[in-house]
């Protein structure tokens, strides 16, 4: 098939990650005969750089008419004075809300061979699988907001479609998977908590084979750590889901392991991997390109629905999780470069 991809490799070890995540995907595509074509464009701090802005024009206007969009990270210390103009996390945000990607997917596997580096200690709740669906244009962080000189206001709000559009896909990701969906809330308390539940049992009807439970989001916040294992897909509003991702994310055991897709009804995904610009080892050449890879096989299983494309790759990075070699982050000492040559001799 043809495929357009954009790639915004953007700051920090961004590039370098990016780069493994496109060989893969060349590889890939030389081995099944896809024709993929790839244009790089400016975000974050490298943008900025270039041009003034965090986005700009002609980078949205690739990304809005791509097959899907490859990000690595933006930000860095090089950007980070509060009293700046523009921002490059701006750029992100800015690009999110313009593809309406409203849902966020983040898988969480904890991979049996590096189980000695996660923090849960039991061994009965290491075979974790999770996929979290969080809310991403929505709620708190989008709400108006005041200030005054002894007062300040987020105002949280959700409609019935935006809870639908998003619930609704965790319940078609749940078929594809083990069949239960974990609702997150705050019931009990929040009004806009109230409408979501009661939007899920509505929804529910429509998925008789899903199994639905709710879950109090701080209740939520001790299970994850107490019963990973029970979960498989988890969908929560904004705020909760951007919590309970990071703390899911420590039980991996390196954040340069995790992918993430978001996904609204256009046709452009977003695909980057869940870590930040990591400026303490920028330009090394050592970062763990596993995140960028695997969010290259979000790419092609949710954009461009090549599944069996997809869990090769997956299976990959199984082997080499397995056999080595590995990155510093998780125990070893190969670089970006041995890592990501590892998972193309496994293609
Ligand atoms: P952001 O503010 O962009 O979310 P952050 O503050 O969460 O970033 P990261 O940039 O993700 O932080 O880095 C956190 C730590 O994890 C750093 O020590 C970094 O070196 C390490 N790290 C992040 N990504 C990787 C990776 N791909 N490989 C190895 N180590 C990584
Ligand atoms: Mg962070």
């Amino acid at each position: 098939m043809k495929a357009h991809i954009v790639t915004l490799p953007g700051d920090g070890v961004g590039p370098e990650v990016t780069a493994a995540a496109v060989a893969v995907l060349k590889a890939v595509a030389a081995r099944y005969q896809h024709a993929f074509s790839f244009d790089e464009q400016l975000i974050g701090g490298a943008a900025i750089d270039a041009c003034g802005e965090p986005l700009p024009g002609t980078s949205l206007a690739a990304c809005q008419a791509a097959d899907a969009v490859l990000l690595g990270a933006v930000g860095g210390p090089k950007w980070s004075d509060p009293n700046a103009a523009v921002r490059p996390e701006q750029g992100l945000l800015a690009l999110r809300a313009a593809l309406g990607v409203y849902a966020n997917l983040r898988p969480l596997q904890v991979h049996p061979a590096l189980a000695n580096l996660s923090p849960l200690k039991n061994e009965k709740l290491r075979h974790v699988d999770v996929l979290f669906v969080r809310e991403l244009t929505g709620g708190a962080y989008f709400g108006a907001k005041t200030r005054s000189a002894d007062a300040a206001t987020d105002e949280c709000r959700y409609t019935v479609g935006e809870i639908e559009r998003v619930v609704r896909r965790a319940f078609e990701l749940a078929r594809g998977r083990r069949h239960q969906l974990t609702s997150v809330d705050k019931a009990n308390v929040l009004e806009t908590s109230r409408l979501w539940r009661s939007t899920v049992q509505r929804l529910a009807a429509d998925y008789p084979d899903v199994k639905v439970e709710h879950q109090l989001v701080d209740s939520m916040a001790m299970l994850l750590l107490t019963q990973p294992n029970r979960y498989d897909v988890v969908v929560t509003e904004n705020l909760f889901g951007d919590i309970l991702t990071d703390e899911a994310a420590a039980l991996a055991g390196s954040l340069g392991l995790l992918p993430s897709a978001s996904l609204g009804d256009g046709k452009a995904g977003l695909y980057e991997p869940i870590h930040g610009s990591a400026p303490d080892i920028a330009g090394q050449g050592v970062a763990n390109p596993v995140g960028a890879i695997l969010s290259a096989a979000m790419l092609l299983r949710h954009s461009l629905e090549l599944e069996t494309e997809a869990a090769l790759i997956e299976a990959a990075v199984d082997q080499v999780l397995r056999d080595g070699p590995r990155s510093r982050d998780i125990g070893g000492s190969a670089g970006t470069a041995e890592m990501c040559g590892a998972v193309l001799a496994a293609i």
